[in-house]
Parts: C-alpha cells; sequence; structure tokens
C-alpha cells in the first residue's frame, strides 16, 4: 500500500533521486516555487548538488543513508530511472515515491516496456525476445536485416545495443552487447523521430508539451524542434499515445515518450521506441520557449499543485552541447535569440552532456 501523499506547501522539501543535469534543472524549477530540494546521490561530483540546499553523497544500496534521507524530505522524485528496485521500495515504505516505482519495473526492462505498450494496443517495432546466441539466429531469421539487438536492461544513450546488417555476424553482435538478455527488434525506415512530454497531475489530468522532433548523432540526442513538423493528424495521434500511457501507469510527473513517424499506405503511423519515466532531454526546450517548463510541471505534480497549460511562445530549436562542444559557450552567448544552459559538469568527456543552448526561431506558428 502506498502512503498517504500530502499536498505541499512552498517550504517543503522535495527529496531527488540522482544528481545530474535533470536533478539540477528540477531543482532549480522547485527553487522558483519556493521549495527546497535535497539531492541524493553516489558521486561527489553531481551537477544538481551546486544548486540544492542539502544533499547525499551515498550509495543507492545504503540504507542507513536512504533513511536519513527520506526522514528529512516530504515527498520522493527521481531524475533517473535505473534506480535499484530495492532502493525504492526502501524509500516508498518510507515516504511517497512519486511518479510510483511500479512504473520503473516496467520501464527498466525493454521487453516488459514493449509487451505493455502493446498491450494498450500501440504498435511497436515487430520484436523477439532473444536469451542466446542461438535464440539472436532464429530471431534474426524472424525479423530480418537489418535489425537492432538492444539489451533488455540499462541501455541509454545508444549503449548496449548494436545495429545488426547484412555481413555481422550474430555471435559477434551478442559478445558485442556483452552477451546478456535482450530483445531484437526490426529496423524501422522512419520518416522521423519525434517525442511527446507529458504531465500527469494527481488529479489525472494530463498536458501534453508540443510534438518535439529529435535528431540523434552518435545515438545521442542532438537537436529537439518544437513544433515538429508532423501534420495534425500525426500529432494528435502521439499526443494521445503519450496521454494513454500515462494514464495506464496511473503516473503521477512527467514523462516522456519517444516514436519513430513511418509511411503507410499513403499516411503515416506513429510506433512507440521508448518510454522515460521522468522529465527528458526532448523537453528542454520548453524552459525558453514555453509558458512552463517540463521541470515546473514535473515539481507542480509530484507537490500535488494543479498543473499549467503549457502554452508554447515560440518555435525553438534546442541543441545539446556534448563534449568539447560546451568550450564554444562564449561564441554562443553573442547568438541573438539564444538561451545557453551549462551544467557546471567540471569534467568534459567525448559523448557527455555538458549543456544546451535553445534558440528561438520565430513566434508561436
Ligand atoms: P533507444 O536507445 O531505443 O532510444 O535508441 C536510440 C536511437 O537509435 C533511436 O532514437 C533511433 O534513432 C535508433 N533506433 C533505435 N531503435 C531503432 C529501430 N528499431 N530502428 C531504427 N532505429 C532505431
Amino acid at each position: 500500500m502506498s502512503l498517504p501523499v500530502p499536498v505541499l506547501k512552498p517550504d517543503a522539501t522535495i527529496g531527488i533521486i540522482g544528481g545530474g543535469q535533470l536533478g539540477r534543472m528540477l531543482a532549480l524549477a522547485a527553487a522558483r516555487l519556493g521549495f527546497r530540494c535535497h539531492v541524493f546521490a553516489p558521486s561527489p561530483d553531481s551537477c544538481a548538488f551546486d544548486v540544492v540546499h542539502r544533499v547525499t553523497i551515498a550509495d543507492y544500496t545504503d540504507t542507513a543513508a536512504l533513511d536519513r534521507f527520506a526522514t528529512d524530505v516530504d515527498v520522493i522524485t527521481y531524475e533517473f530511472e535505473n534506480i535499484p528496485a530495492e532502493t525504492a521500495m526502501f524509500l516508498s515504505a518510507r515516504k511517497p515515491v512519486l511518479p510510483d516505482p511500479v512504473v520503473l519495473a516496467t520501464t527498466q526492462d525493454r521487453l516488459v516496456e514493449k509487451n505493455f505498450i502493446q498491450k494498450l494496443g500501440i504498435p511497436t517495432a515487430p520484436f523477439v525476445e532473444v536469451s542466446s546466441p542461438d535464440a539472436l539466429k532464429s530471431a534474426l531469421e524472424a525479423v530480418g536485416r537489418p535489425a537492432v539487438l538492444k539489451t533488455r536492461r540499462f541501455g541509454y544513450d545508444g549503449k548496449g545495443q548494436i545495429t545488426i546488417r547484412n555481413g555481422t555476424y550474430p555471435s559477434a553482435a551478442w559478445r558485442e552487447i556483452g552477451g546478456q538478455p535482450a530483445i531484437l527488434e526490426g529496423f524501422v525506415k522512419f520518416d522521423r523521430e519525434i517525442s511527446v512530454v507529458a504531465a500527469r497531475g494527481r488529479d489525472g489530468s494530463v498536458a501534453c508539451f508540443d510534438v518535439t522532433e529529435n535528431q540523434h548523432r552518435d545515438h545521442i540526442l542532438k537537436t529537439s524542434r518544437a513544433p515538429a513538423a508532423v501534420s495534425p493528424t500525426v500529432a494528435a495521434r502521439a499526443r494521445e499515445i503519450a496521454e494513454s500511457i500515462a494514464t495506464a501507469f496511473d503516473y503521477v510527473g512527467v514523462l516522456a515518450v519517444e516514436m519513430f513517424v513511418v509511411s503507410k499506405g499513403g499516411g503515416h503511423e506513429v510506433l512507440v521506441n521508448e518510454i522515460a519515466p521522468r522529465v527528458h532531454n526532448s523537453g528542454h526546450w520548453t524552459i525558453d520557449g514555453c509558458s512552463v517548463s517540463q521541470f515546473e510541471q514535473h515539481i507542480r505534480a509530484v507537490a500535488g499543485w494543479p498543473l499549467a497549460q503549457p502554452i508554447r511562445h515560440s518555435s525553438v530549436e534546442m541543441t545539446n552541447l556534448i563534449g568539447s562542444e560546451v568550450d564554444d559557450y562564449a561564441a554562443w552567448l553573442a547568438v541573438p535569440g539564444v538561451a545557453l544552459h551549462l551544467y557546471g559538469k567540471g569534467q568534459t568527456r567525448p559523448g557527455r552532456k555538458m549543456g544546451h543552448v535553445t534558440r528561438v526561431l520565430s513566434g508561436p506558428k
């Protein structure tokens, strides 16, 4: 049984699990509404620490530290979906955790997630469970090539996945992903990649941000543009999908649904690729391009406050500053209409998200 969830007063303390840039931007939004934040993260270098009231540096399995953290906060949320299930359970016995950690059991495992999505009647790429090199060979016969082999757990930013093309040896692909339980997906020849960031309040109301169009480079999100260049029918379908997923989870907070738009019979079909049970990189544009940001919506939802009606006030493009691209920050400062966000991460590493810029492209349309 979940604990009763209080409606927070402005001086309440929100606990955030995870200390990366998402936690940092959540804490900044929370501070604007008068809340304090306490971040729990294992690394002393966590960039969210710079902007919060209190921090706990401890492992996710340190029950004494988790207990102290739970005592100090009024509700707990997370910016990171790979929290060990035992950690989430330990915390939810002490303080309300929102979104409910049962969601994690679905989204932490690509096989469970894909089955959940299909049960809602929402299409995905064709997929087959793969748990051995032999299973991979028969899965390739069923799915065909090219195909994408993905570990069931702990994949992000293209980690734990490999595209199998003509000429790729299944045994080599299996080794490449570390011989872990996986799924094999048919390769989707998509027209566009889009996402919907949606907030769901405690009262069950859902507010979606405008559909965003995403481009990846080396499997890492590079740019997000809002609104996506899709027809009103595709946009409505994408929002409907996000809303039905949020409702099926009885979700409280912000989630993102990543989707592929494919051509089908003269029209378009929307397939779901992945659900992120948290604020999402493709929603960063909402800080500068919308009347309310995804971070504020999430804080409102977990606080039991009403959601805002998001009104996008311009067309925008968000570009991630990855690795050494962050060194160009001074040049970005000089570009008219650009908002610069640096995450305060000390060390630059290839592939590391160091900041982002949002460029206002025009007025509302
Ligand atoms: P994921 O880790 O599942 O979010 O995948 C990262 C990126 O890889 C996606 O955003 C796509 O650009 C690409 N990708 C993933 N799965 C597929 C697929 N089945 N077909 C084509 N591209 C894919």
